[in-house]
Parts: structure tokens; C-alpha cells; sequence
């Protein structure tokens, strides 16, 4: 029962072919069906470069932990779903709401999302566990498509409604040198992929996950900044303590929508202060095309990446 929760995504290096997906659905599938539904691309014939697809994280170089391990214990529950107070799983209170949305959406008070484990392989309870959504993998259909300026975007055909999770943003998890490295390699008209993600856990200590969709990666890669988005990242534990970097829908998303995100973090405050308020490279720093009334100009740049602290 536990096993087929995880077994909806094909394992690993096992696509289908781009002609196979092709012939069956009339679009290419630029997932090559490793995820639960085909991610489209727009318009047909377009392709944009390749890369390998993954919809998990995939262990790179300098990684402390490798995110495919199982590292976290399972709850003792034997009721259909889980509930707060006697399960391990959910220490303060429910992550998801009856209707598969997060509960807490965070408030721009709020200094740091609050931490999601979800039940998890070794868990007792069902599949239908209340407290299992981001491992269902996408529930609304994806499109990769041309924008006017932005190079590729993502949008979705469906509405989504406000809390619902969308994609991940997943990719090589690097450690800190591998990522100077690469940051060090990139020119002023490269795309930067990599996400730093630092959260504050018990006495001042800080974790860090450091993310590269750039080479492997699912279809989080294709969303674009926009200082007003539509998506919001929260930290979402299931397996293991490398954290899936998963996006929900931050306001009902009408369909044909561009999907976007706040690539400073700005939007929960998911990088720590000090780092935002390090003075910008500007040389590094790329115009804003997202078109919303509170736009600041130039993309975010997380400067911590290059500077050693
Ligand atoms: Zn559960
Ligand atoms: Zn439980
Ligand atoms: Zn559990």
C-alpha cells in the first residue's frame, strides 16, 4: 500500500522517449512521463534546450546528505488520517486542510515559514493520509511555454486554487563549494537555476540546501521571477532531511497563467536578512520584465552565493 504512493513516478533514468511521448499525447511531454502527468510544451515543435529531467532531487557534488536516503522515522498511526496530538509526523498542527490545501500560508509578519514533514514511506497510516500531498506529485496539468521576454515560462491550463501545491523545484543538491564553483563558471548572460535555501532550526543554527536545476532538473527550472507571484516556496520534509523545495499556489491561478515565484524569498522570507541586505554586484544584475505595479527593476541576486562567510 506505502509503496505505491512513491511508485507513480517512474524510478530514475527510466523515460520514455520524446518520440514515444509524442505519438501519444501530439505535444512533447517534456517530463518523458516521469511525472504523474505530462508537462507540455508550447508552441508545438518549440523545444527548449535539453537538460535531464528529474522530478526528485538528485544527490551532486558536495552534497552532506544524499536526498534519495530515507533518513526519518515513521509515525505509529493506525488511523485512516493522521491528526495532530498523537501522531509524530505532526507536532504542532494539521500542514493540509480536507481539500489538499496548506493551512498555513504564511503572513508577511511572519519572519520564517513554519517546517512541513509529511507522513512518509515508513509510516502506518494509508495512502489517503491527510498529511500526503506533495509526494502525490502534480495534480494540475503544466505547460512550458515561450514567453515574449522571459525566454521560457510556465503556465497551467487549469484553475488552481489558492494553497494547492503546484511543482517542486527540484535538481542537484550541491554543497557550498560546488556551488561557488559554479556560480564563479556563470557569465552575465547566464541563467542562474541555483536556490539557497537557509532555515533556522534549534539554538541560532542554520540548515542549508543548496539547489541546481540547471543540468538535472524537473519543471520548477522554467518558472520566471516576478515581484508580485503567484507561487510561494515552502520547505516540505518527507523521506529525508534534505528539504523538497515545494511551491504552492499563493492566490486562486486562473488558467492560462504565468507561474512565477519571488526569487529572493522576499515573498515568505526564506533567505535569512543578513543575505538580502549585502549590497548587490551590479554588473550581475538582470532587468525584471514580470509587468507588476511594485516591480523593483532588476531580478534578485543572491550575492552570498559568490562571497565566502
Ligand atoms: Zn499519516
Ligand atoms: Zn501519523
Ligand atoms: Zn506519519
Amino acid at each position: 500500500v506505502f509503496a505505491e504512493v512513491v511508485a507513480k513516478k517512474r524510478p530514475f533514468g527510466m523515460a520514455a522517449s520524446e518520440e514515444e511521448t509524442e505519438a501519444l499525447t501530439g505535444l512533447l511531454d517534456v517530463a518523458r512521463g516521469l511525472e504523474n502527468l505530462p508537462v507540455s510544451a508550447w508552441p508545438p515543435g518549440a523545444r527548449p534546450a535539453p537538460f535531464q529531467y528529474t522530478p526528485d532531487h538528485v544527490v551532486g557534488p558536495g552534497a552532506d546528505i544524499d536526498p534519495s536516503e530515507i533518513t526519518f522515522p515513521g509515525c505509529t498511526c493506525v488511523t485512516t488520517s493522521c491528526v495532530p496530538g498523537t501522531c509524530s509526523c505532526l507536532r504542532h498542527e494539521e500542514n493540509y486542510d480536507g481539500s489538499q490545501c496548506l493551512r498555513d500560508m504564511g503572513s508577511s509578519e511572519a519572519t520564517y515559514a513554519r517546517p512541513v514533514f509529511e507522513c512518509n514511506i515508513l509510516c502506518q497510516c494509508g495512502e489517503h493520509c491527510r498529511n500526503r500531498v506533495v509526494q502525490r506529485g502534480l495534480q494540475f496539468h503544466l505547460q512550458v511555454f515561450k514567453t515574449e521576454k522571459k525566454g521560457w515560462g510556465l503556465r497551467t491550463p487549469e484553475f488552481i486554487p489558492k494553497g494547492r501545491f503546484v511543482c517542486e523545484y527540484a535538481g542537484e543538491v550541491l554543497g557550498f563549494s560546488e556551488v561557488q564553483r559554479r556560480v564563479h563558471l556563470q557569465t552575465a548572460q547566464d541563467s542562474n537555476y541555483i536556490i539557497a535555501i537557509r532555515e533556522h532550526v534549534c539554538d541560532g543554527q542554520v540548515m542549508e540546501t543548496f539547489v541546481d536545476p540547471t543540468y538535472v532538473g524537473n519543471a520548477g527550472r522554467f518558472l520566471n521571477h516576478s515581484c508580485e507571484p503567484n507561487l510561494l516556496m515552502i520547505p516540505v520534509r518527507i523521506d529525508s532531511m534534505v528539504p523538497k523545495l515545494a511551491l504552492f499556489a499563493a492566490k486562486d491561478i486562473w488558467p492560462g497563467e504565468e507561474l512565477s515565484y519571488d526569487y529572493s524569498g522576499r515573498f515568505l522570507n526564506l533567505m535569512d536578512r543578513e543575505a538580502k541586505e549585502r549590497p548587490h554586484d551590479e554588473k550581475l544584475r538582470k532587468p525584471c520584465h514580470c509587468g507588476a505595479k511594485s516591480c523593483l527593476a532588476f531580478l534578485p541576486y543572491d550575492s552570498s552565493c559568490t562571497v565566502p562567510w
